[in-house]
């Protein structure tokens, strides 16, 4: 068995290796994304589904690196939370989300709110200024701008950072709990969380209508937040059977594929101007 585990480890070794290595190119290119003005926004719109009108458009961040081209979110907004880079890059998304804002006011675009994504380690008091100064600075209407954070941030019931969406919420911006239903204990707390609108996972939407389990656990958010006089939107939506189960049951918004894909900033222009 001996030899067996042997070359086990040393595969094993030379894998860590390898992805250490990885991870350390990725870190340091990171560092120099934002100065390379290597990373950008793209928009994603969200629905009403009642009158088919866009309500608003989630921001996600896109980075074009210069030689490995498009790379993922998922991959690289991870290390920027460890490494404490998600203050300096999330803070260029806020602020580029509210030039963005500031320059459809001025161009006579008519606006549309925009949510942008936080991680858990922005939510600091930090932020609260911060977020001040930006609308302050480029004159917008703080209903213009939507906050979405995880529920994993509140499911520590983390008082500090209840306190933090409590004083956010009071300055007008409105709260999104993105990712709704993977952490399931925040059901029973959801009375107490200063939050507006619930975004159902695109987990519980993609089995749908078929799946008995995800409808009837959709079926339930909608009711409780209906409930709690919370909006909703549905996230990944991607076929019109999903489309019309969510209708069906009243679902106040969708956002998916099937609606519309992120788009880079002048495709959504050209929505809004139509
Ligand atoms: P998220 O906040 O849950 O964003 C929604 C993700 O679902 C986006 O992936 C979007 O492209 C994708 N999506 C939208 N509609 C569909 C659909 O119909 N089907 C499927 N399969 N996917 C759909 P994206 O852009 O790759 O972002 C991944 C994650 O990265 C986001 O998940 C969010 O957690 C994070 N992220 C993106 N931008 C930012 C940011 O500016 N700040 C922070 N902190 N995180 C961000
Ligand atoms: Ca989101
Ligand atoms: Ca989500
Ligand atoms: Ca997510």
């Amino acid at each position: 068995q001996m030899p067996d585990s042997e070359h086990g480890y040393l595969f094993f070794a030379a894998d860590m290796n390898q992805r250490a290595r990885e991870r350390h190119h990725l870190e340091e290119d990171l560092r120099e994304a934002l100065h390379r003005g290597e990373l950008l926004l793209y928009f994603q719109p969200q629905f009403e589904l009642a009158s088919g009108k866009m309500q608003a458009a989630e921001v996600l961040l896109r980075w074009q690196h210069h030689e490995h081209g498009m790379v993922s979110p998922a991959k690289f907004i991870p290390v920027a939370e460890e490494t404490g880079l998600i203050h300096e890059i999330g803070d260029w998304v806020l602020e580029t989300a509210c030039a963005t804002l500031h320059a459809w006011l001025e161009r006579g675009i008519p606006p549309l709110r925009l949510a942008v994504n936080l991680s858990a380690r922005q939510l600091r008091p930090k932020l609260i200024s911060r977020v001040l100064e930006l609308v302050g600075q480029y004159q917008l209407p703080v209903h213009l701008l939507e906050l979405e954070i995880t529920e994993s941030v509140l499911i520590q019931d983390d008082a500090k950072a209840l306190a933090l969406l409590e004083s956010l919420r009071a300055a007008g911006f409105a709260i999104a709990l993105d990712d709704f239903g993977t952490g399931y204990s925040a059901l029973s707390y959801l009375r107490r969380l200063p939050i507006d609108t619930l975004k159902i996972d695109r987990s519980f939407v993609a089995d749908l209508p078929g799946c008995e389990q995800e409808a009837a656990m959709v079926l339930s958010i909608l009711r409780l937040a209906q409930t709690h006089g919370l909006s909703v939107v549905a996230e990944g939506v991607e076929t019109q059977a999903q489309l019309d189960f969510l209708r069906q049951h009243g679902c106040p918004a969708v956002q998916g594929f099937f609606l519309a894909r992120p788009m880079p900033l002048q495709d959504l222009e050209e929505l809004l101007l139509r």
